[in-house]
């Protein structure tokens, strides 16, 4: 689908980057977890905090790899709930939309 490059594209170039910023979190835990036990009581707090953001990160993730499947196999640009176009204005302003306006609602 040659309309979507410059989406595919985009999509890439977050899928990398996220991908990085999950592999540094996941680093700052591992370094956390290796520290005294006398330190975790405050650290807590920073733990829940990084492994939250991670979640949504990985959410992130998830979403852009079934949207550049989409891209592939066909189907991106179109509701993945009701089957309509989604349009370009949300495609552009959420390339990993699925869903259209009213679904994501
Ligand atoms: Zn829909």
């Amino acid at each position: 689908m040659p309309e979507y490059d410059a989406l595919q594209k985009q999509l890439e170039g977050r899928l990398t980057q996220l991908l990085r910023r999950v592999g540094k979190i996941e680093g700052d835990l591992r370094q956390m977890h290796d520290r005294d036990w006398t330190e975790r009581g405050t650290e807590l707090e920073n733990d829940e905090v990084l492994e939250g953001l991670d979640e949504m990160t990985l959410r992130e993730i998830e979403q852009i790899r079934t949207a550049l499947k989409r891209i592939e196999n066909g189907g991106y640009g179109t509701c993945a709930a009701c089957g309509r176009a989604i349009g370009t204005e949300r495609l552009i302003a959420v390339p990993s939309a699925i869903t259209c306006v009213a679904c994501a609602r």
